[in-house]
């Protein structure tokens, strides 16, 4: 605990210091008080469970925490949050934002230990026509590696502990959860490992869905694909079975290779380059409302109470992930499985392997 702790500490520009507004101060406060001293961070206090305005003489005690103010909310009524932010925002150093070269793909790759993160790091390293320099991350403890190939520029996320050459394959530390996060945080594309020899296990799902929770586009990459018995059925079976097991995942391609003896590594790149462009992709708004104006004939919309959905038009609104919103005349008559319809339509349409994409229904207003 303590050690993520301080991981997140590092890593953060302003940290919310919460206490618990009907326990008082305890022990544990104190000592997470002292850690925050050390860390010389800005610190807001926020003393939570202030359900309502009598509550709030219980949050001066707080002050003798010293991190001045106590901002009283209430987590659960959703109270106080508006003043609390106020100060968080204040407290944000002034970000000059880095020159980011759009034309860098940044991929992060993650799996549980042991499926081969590191060897496939390194074969794709190893590849001929390949430039490679260590590039100092934006957190304090991530190494990047960056690479060119092909005219285009690439960037592995955090590969601390990875790279089997030079002084960083020292820090060879646990690939916990916290840095896999930040990782794919960092990320336009999330390489999600399997181990073709051990098959799938619960571990796998949760760590892919991690990657798919974050929005990122997704390449599934089933590694070790050598030391399994072949006939020409196996890939189609396993890849059914990674498609049953991640019905979440269903946009991702599947790549097949083996990291050790670099058969098949050449299918990887592209895969990450459509994915990435996918993610980054804009489709024309004319366009979009062709295509749900095609997919409003071929399935009604449906009514709920006798009142029918109608839809006005389609925006797309973001990239990364490409997000559109549908404006309607009442949200609530959007049912999940037609959001799933619209959605499957505009990937049909536009082809957005590699990448999630979100549909929001909105009120025209
Ligand atoms: P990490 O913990 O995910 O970084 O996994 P490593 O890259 O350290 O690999 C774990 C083990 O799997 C090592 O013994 C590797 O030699 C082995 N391994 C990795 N990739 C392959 C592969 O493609 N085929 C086979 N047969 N073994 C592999």
């Amino acid at each position: 605990m303590r050690e993520q702790a301080e991981v997140a500490i590092r890593e953060a520009d302003v940290i919310i210091f919460m206490v618990n507004g009907r326990e008082g101060i305890t022990a544990a406060d104190e000592e997470v008080a002292k850690l925050l001293f050390k860390s010389n961070k800005p610190v807001v206090l926020a003393v939570n469970k202030v359900d309502n305005p009598e509550m709030r003489e219980n949050t001066y005690e707080f002050y003798s925490l010293g991190f001045g103010e106590p901002y009283p909310i209430s987590g659960s009524h959703g109270l106080g949050l508006g003043d609390m932010l106020d100060q968080v925002f204040d407290l944000f150093p002034e970000h000059v934002d880095s020159i980011v070269d759009e034309d860098t793909v940044h991929f992060s790759v993650i799996g549980r230990p042991n499926v081969g993160k590191s060897s496939l790091v390194n074969a794709m390293l190893d590849q001929e026509r390949v430039i490679v320099s260590d590039i100092a991350g934006t957190t304090r403890d991530a190494i990047d590696t960056s690479f060119r190939r092909d005219d285009r520029d690439y960037v592995i996320i955090d590969t601390a502990g990875m790279r089997k050459r030079g002084k960083i394959y020292e820090t060879t530390e646990k690939y916990s959860i916290l840095r896999a996060l930040k990782a794919i945080e960092r990320s336009d594309v999330v390489l999600t490992l399997i181990d073709a020899e051990t098959g799938i296990i619960e571990q796998d799902k949760k760590i892919a869905g991690y990657a798919h929770e974050a929005g990122k586009a997704v390449v599934i990459v089933v590694n070790k694909w050598d030391a399994v018995d072949k006939d020409d059925q196996s890939m189609k079976e396993f890849e059914d079975n990674v498609r049953s097991q991640f019905q979440f995942l269903d946009y991702a391609p599947i790549v097949f290779l083996s990291a050790i003896t670099k058969k098949r590594i050449h299918t990887l790149l592209p895969r990450i380059i459509q994915a990435s462009e996918n993610h980054t992709k804009r489709v024309e708004t004319n366009v979009l409302n062709d295509v749900i104006m095609d997919a409003l004939a071929i399935n009604p919309t449906p009514t709920r109470h006798g009142k029918r959905l109608k839809i006005l038009y389609a925006t797309q609104v973001a990239i990364q992930p490409p997000t559109f919103v549908v404006f309607v005349n009442d949200p609530d008559l959007m049912h999940f499985s037609y959001e799933r319809f619209l959605e499957n339509k505009i990937r049909e349409a536009f082809g957005f392997e590699g990448t999630p994409i979100k549909l929001y229904a909105r009120k025209r207003s």
